[in-house]
Order: C-alpha cells, then structure tokens, then sequence
C-alpha cells in the first residue's frame, strides 16, 4: 500500500537523517523533492501546494523540540501532517452499529460487489471470534449487468451465516423496498445493498440512487473508489456526494501498482474517512486504514507500533526479559541468538517483518534477498540445535572436529556453520551498539 510513495519518501528522508544542522536551503530542497514525488504520485497539485506550505510555516515557525534533531523535527512535522491529510489519530477500529442497513455506491467495476462480500466477511469472522453470531443479510438492485446478482450470491456462500436474497421486482426502487421488507421481517442485523453503476457518473443512476436513499434511510452510504482510478476519481466522489451525499469510502486495488495520489488527496478534499482499504482479490483481503500508522509506513518510520503490538501478543514476557538481559550485559550466547531466532520466527517471515521496520520498503531489500535470508535463519536453528550446551555458550570452544561434528547433526557444511558464527560476531557489535545508544524505543520496554 503506497509502496510508490514510501519508497520515495525514505530515500528522501534517509538522506538527511542524522545532520546535526538543517539550513533552510536544506529544508526547501527537502520539500521540492517531497512535491515532486506527490505529483509523480499524481496528488493534485493544489493539494501538494497545501500541505508542503503547511509543513514549511510549522518547521520555520517552530521552536524545535530539545529532545529532537533538526532532522528528526522536519520528519516529525511532516507525519503529524500526512497523518492529518490520512485522517488525523488513529481512533478506535471502525464496525457497523447494529442493526444497520449498509447502502453501497460506486461506478461499474470499481469493486462494489467484491468490497461488500469481504466487509460481510470482516464482520461475520470478527463476530465469530468474540463467540457471536452476525444476522447478515446481502442483496442487490443491480439489474444493469446481467450476472451481477449472481456474483454477489457466489460471494455470499463464502461468508459464514450470511444470507442471500434475491428480489422479484427488477425494477431497482422497487427491489429495494421489497429487500428492506425482508430485512425487516427476518429480524437481520446488517442488510449490505449493491447498486447498480456505470461507466461514468449519469443522471438516471444518481436518481435512482436517490430514490433508493428516500425509501430505505441506510445508516451507512459507503462510496466504493478504485485506487487505479487516478484523480478522476476524486471529481467522481464528489459528484456522488453532491447528488447523494455518502458517510465514508472504501479504497479498493490498493494491491495494484498504482500510485495511489487520488487516494492520498481523497480525505483532505472530501473530509470523509476511507474506512477500509481493499487489497486484493480474495474475499479475507480487506484492511481497516489507520491514518497514523499509515503516515508512518509512508516515511519509511516503519510501522513500530503495529509490530509492537504483534510481538507483545506473540513473545512470552519472560523471553523477552532473558533476552533484555542479555542485552543489558552487552553479550549474547549463541543459546541467545537461538532463543532471538526463534523469537523473530513467532513474529512471521522474514518479508513479512521487513516491511514493518524502518526503512522497511527500502528498494535495497530485494525479494531475493529476503527469501535468502528466510533461508539461512532456517539453517542456523537447525545448527545451534546440534550444538551441546557448552558450545552454545562459549562458541570459542568450536575448534574443526567440533564443527564437523555439528555440521553433520545439522545436514549442512562446515561453511554454514563459518557464516552462523561471522553472523553471530556481527550480532554480538550490534547489541554492544544497542547498549551504548540505548535500545529501539518502546521495543524492549
Ligand atoms: P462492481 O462492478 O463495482 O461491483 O465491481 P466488482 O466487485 O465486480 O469488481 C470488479 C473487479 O475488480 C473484479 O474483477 C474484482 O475481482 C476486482 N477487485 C475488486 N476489489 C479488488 C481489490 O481490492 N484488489 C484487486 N486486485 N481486485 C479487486
Ligand atoms: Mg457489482
């Protein structure tokens, strides 16, 4: 997700980070390359205006913070505005009040049909894991495209609980009065109604959608915008909103390699949140967008506290105390780097870790590169387990008969046990460095 722009973005940053001094020439230079990488990015200009003006009068006009540097101060400005651009502090997670009816708008082929089923789905399973059942019911009024309907019962079947109902009228006012009979009458708890779209913004589908809006009063009127789209969508959004009016969007194909500038403008020019982002094809692909973390992804700040939050739910307290212990001595055994390897295995793969770091979508990284690295963490597991307690601990006492002893135990070579023992070195000067500069914020607290 704006992998484009966070891949600009800390190439930009990274270039500043650790200067004592920012002159305003630097600053301005900062700035010109953040305008141009929004623009390739295809954020209307007016907007790239705004917010690089904004960020220009707070980092001026600000007295910086003591405990940061000069560059840390510019980044910091420019998060709080990109997150104020995304839609300010991450608030609690968005869910349907029930009982709701969910009325879903959106041109053709911008994933109307597809969003509704995953949102089904987010809310069946989310329900199910809390030992509840969700009355879901899902129905259509898009006559416009012969198998429309059709899809969305295909979808349905895929959602546990959820029911399908099929309207007689195909008149789409009508239909809808008769689905919301239904809803009414079997007690549902969330109805989630397609409409129908077209190619482009018409009259006689924005008076039908009218029409349906007077007759069924929906709690939500969710907005459906393509990412691919481009800023075109944002002229489309507004369009809807005049005629309609909608509560918030769902951003679908954030998965494609678009640069996702329409999707970036979108909060700030229509002062309505994107709740949900759609990121692929299948029906569990479906994200919550949290502004702040977000902001931070973007900057290439890496997404520290979503990993946070994972590495508390997944590493037991007391691995994470022997592990702190044994940085606090400034001295790890390799029974450490063990107990570390598996501990980053809890946390998921390898690439999938990386892209929560700082620096994380740094094109430096290649997928290759991950995938070798996956690969040699398995390897030195099955070393280390091969190794008795004392090699563990004192690895110095690995002298050639000993490696060719534990090589064999772990199916490997004796070189592979060579590159364990240079990468446990190159660990052991990390954790000194960790120690002499204290730790990552917040990730041994
Ligand atoms: P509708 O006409 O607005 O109902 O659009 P559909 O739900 O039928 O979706 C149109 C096409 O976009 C289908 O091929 C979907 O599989 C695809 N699609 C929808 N959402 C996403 C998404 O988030 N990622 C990807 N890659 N494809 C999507
Ligand atoms: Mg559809």
């Amino acid at each position: 997700m704006f992998d484009f722009l966070s891949n600009k973005f800390s190439s930009i940053f990274s270039k500043i980070t650790g200067k004592g001094k920012l002159t305003e020439s630097d600053i301005d230079q900062v700035l010109d390359q953040v305008k141009d990488a929004l623009i390739e990015a295809d954020v209307p200009l007016a907007l790239v205006q705004t917010f690089c003006d904004d960020i220009k009068k707070e980092v001026v006009g600000q007295k910086v913070l003591a405990s940061l540097k000069p560059s840390e101060h510019l980044i910091k400005v420019v998060h709080d505005r990109l997150k104020a651009f995304l839609g300010g502090q991450d608030s609690v997670p968005f869910t349907f009040q029930l009982p709701s009816i969910v009325m879903v708008m959106g041109l053709q082929g911008s994933g109307k049909t597809t969003s509704i089923g995953k949102m089904a789905y987010l809310t069946s399973s989310e329900a199910k894991a809390k030992g509840k059942d969700r009355r879901i019911l899902m129905a259509s009024v898009d006559f416009y495209r012969p198998a429309a309907v059709d899809q969305l019962e295909i979808l349905c079947q895929q959602v546990p609980g959820a029911t399908f109902y099929r309207a007689q009228s195909t008149d789409p006012v009508q239909a809808a009065k008769e689905i919301m009979a239904f809803y009414q009458k079997g007690l549902f708890e969330l109805l989630f109604l397609d409409t129908a779209g077209r190619l482009h913004v018409d009259e006689q589908m924005l008076d039908e959608l009218k029409q349906i809006n007077a007759a069924l009063k929906p709690k939500y009127k969710m907005l459906v915008l393509d990412a691919m789209t481009g800023q075109e969508s944002l002229a489309v959004a507004e369009q809807f909103n005049k005629a309609v009016g909608f509560d918030m969007a769902v951003l679908t194909k954030m998965d494609s390699n678009s640069r996702a500038g329409a999707a970036f403008a979108f909060r700030y020019a229509l002062k309505k949140p994107i709740v949900f982002v759609g990121s692929g094809e299948k029906i569990a692909d479906l994200e919550r967008l949290y502004p702040e973390r977000l902001a931070g992804r973007i900057l290439g700040m890496g997404d520290i506290t979503s990993l946070i939050e994972r590495a508390n739910e997944k590493i037991k307290q007391s691995e994470q105390e022997s592990l702190e212990k044994a940085i606090n001595k400034g001295q790890l055994s390799l029974q450490d780097f063990a107990d570390q390897l598996k501990m980053m295995q809890k946390l998921g793969s390898l690439s999938q870790i990386v892209k929560y770091m700082p620096g994380g979508s740094n094109p430096a990284l290649s997928p290759e590169m991950i995938q070798k690295g996956e690969v040699e963490l398995k390897k030195f597991g099955a070393i280390i387990s091969s190794m008795t307690h004392k090699e563990r601990i004192m690895p110095k006492v690995l002298d050639a008969s000993r490696k060719k002893r534990v090589a064999a135990g772990a199916g490997v070579t004796v070189a592979d046990i060579n590159l364990l023992l240079e990468r446990f070195e190159q660990s052991q000067q990390y954790v000194k460095l960790l120690k002499k500069f204290g730790r990552f914020p917040g990730v041994f607290k």
